[in-house]
């Protein structure tokens, strides 16, 4: 019997090492990690600016409270913010913690209680982020929710109007749904969450724990939608495979979040902060970001190319690609990997494509060949 609980479905390879985007199992043989570890691995499997940065904070300090100062979080936070609206901000260790920073630091500064979110929607699994998942898989069993969030349905007018009323803090949404099937919000659905959220006092809380950090070409995937969030949460990319997460605020939230009202032992730690500013400073600068966005086009190109569209919708940005196959992908997902290519699921049917930014077009075109063998072959299993 497993020393380990079963709540992970996992696939029988075990990874022991990595370099850029191949990973290798302890068996010796390879793989193209298309996945990232969910959107993680942003600079690929030990990026050497990340093992020196490790190396070399590791001989420093590891670990210090938030009892003191930090001008390394300050750095990090200045990075993140330099040329955006944002002007505060707060690290944590994950998506799920940066989303509940976010939810209560809106209930706190706007005194009301209703959080708005969006079916097929993914916020997390700790209890205010799993309440706030449009997706009902993900609370069965864990009830009652705490009622804090309607949620409606995504990119619908008239059904996010029927809800809004004078108890609503924010409305909270991922810029393109990456666990829900790769769902961008549209331009449309945008500009109303704008006027909404202006015209009525409510906040706007954009979740880019997946989209963020130049998974969809530019630093943000907010640049690129419209919509100007009052909060944003960033996790998975920020660390490069190191456990952090943040929340960025605007200025009006400051004084909402006073010494006592929120915090974390672990959140800010000097090894997080070392690693996520060498992951910032190499994704945010501009051609790293040019080259990202060329080499998405490459794949979706070759996805387009291959794969007829009557049968396959692609859809996603920069390296955060959903091939829709209408139809249960599951078997796809193990065949990959007998072929050497590691691919996740995104809801049911929709093969999420994930690579480092890293990503070589040579990567590109091997992988591609090896999906297209796949799913263009009807399936055995
Ligand atoms: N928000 C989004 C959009 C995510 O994709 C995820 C994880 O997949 C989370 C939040 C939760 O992040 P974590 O697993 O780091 O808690």
């Amino acid at each position: 019997m497993s020393t380990l609980f079963k709540n992970y479905a996992r696939r029988p390879v075990h990874l022991v090492k990595g370099e850029g985007t191949v990973v290798e199992d302890a068996d010796g043989k390879q793989y193209l990690d298309f996945t990232s570890g969910i959107a993680v691995v942003s600079l690929g499997h030990a990026h050497p600016a990340i093992v020196n940065a490790i190396q070399v904070q590791s001989e420093k300090l590891w670990h210090v409270s938030n009892l003191f100062e930090s001008p390394e979080q300050g750095n990090l936070a200045a990075s993140l913010m330099n040329d955006t609206h944002f002007s505060h901000a707060f690290f944590c260790n994950s998506g799920a913690e940066a989303n509940e920073a976010a939810i209560k630091l809106a209930r706190k500064h706007t005194g009301k209680s209703t959080i708005i979110t969006f079916d097929q929607s993914f916020h997390g699994r700790t209890f205010g982020a799993m309440a706030a998942t449009g997706q009902d898989k993900i609370k069965q069993g864990f009830g009652p929710m705490l009622e804090t969030f309607k949620t409606v349905p995504f990119n619908d007018l008239s059904s996010l109007e029927a809800v809004i009323d004078d108890d609503v803090a924010a409305i909270m949404l991922e810029v393109i749904q990456g666990e829900g099937g790769i769902h961008a919000v549209t331009p449309e659905f945008a500009t109303v969450i704008s006027d909404i959220c202006k015209s009525k006092g409510i906040l706007c809380i954009v979740d880019e724990v997946q989209t963020g950090i130049g998974r969809t070409g530019t630093r943000y995937a907010y640049e690129q939608s419209g919509l100007k969030p009052d909060i944003m949460t960033l996790a998975k990319g920020l660390g490069g495979g190191f456990p952090i997460g943040a929340m960025l605020g605007i200025a009006e939230l400051f004084d909402s979040f006073g010494p006592g009202t929120h915090g974390t032992t672990f959140g800010g730690n000097p090894l997080a902060v070392a690693v996520a500013q060498t992951v910032v400073d190499h994704v945010f600068d501009k051609n790293f970001l040019k080259d990202v966005q060329e080499k998405s086009e490459a794949l979706i190109q070759r996805l387009k190319e291959s794969l007829p569209p009557e049968q396959f919708d692609i859809r996603g940005k920069g390296l955060l690609i959903g091939i829709d196959c209408k139809g249960d992908v599951s078997p796809y997902i193990r065949q990959a990997e007998e072929a050497g290519l590691l691919i996740v699921q995104a809801g049911s049917d929709v093969i999420r494509l994930l690579p480092p930014l890293t990503v070589t077009e040579e990567e590109i075109d091997q992988a591609v060949d090896i999906l297209t063998s796949i799913v263009l072959v009807p399936s055995t299993i």
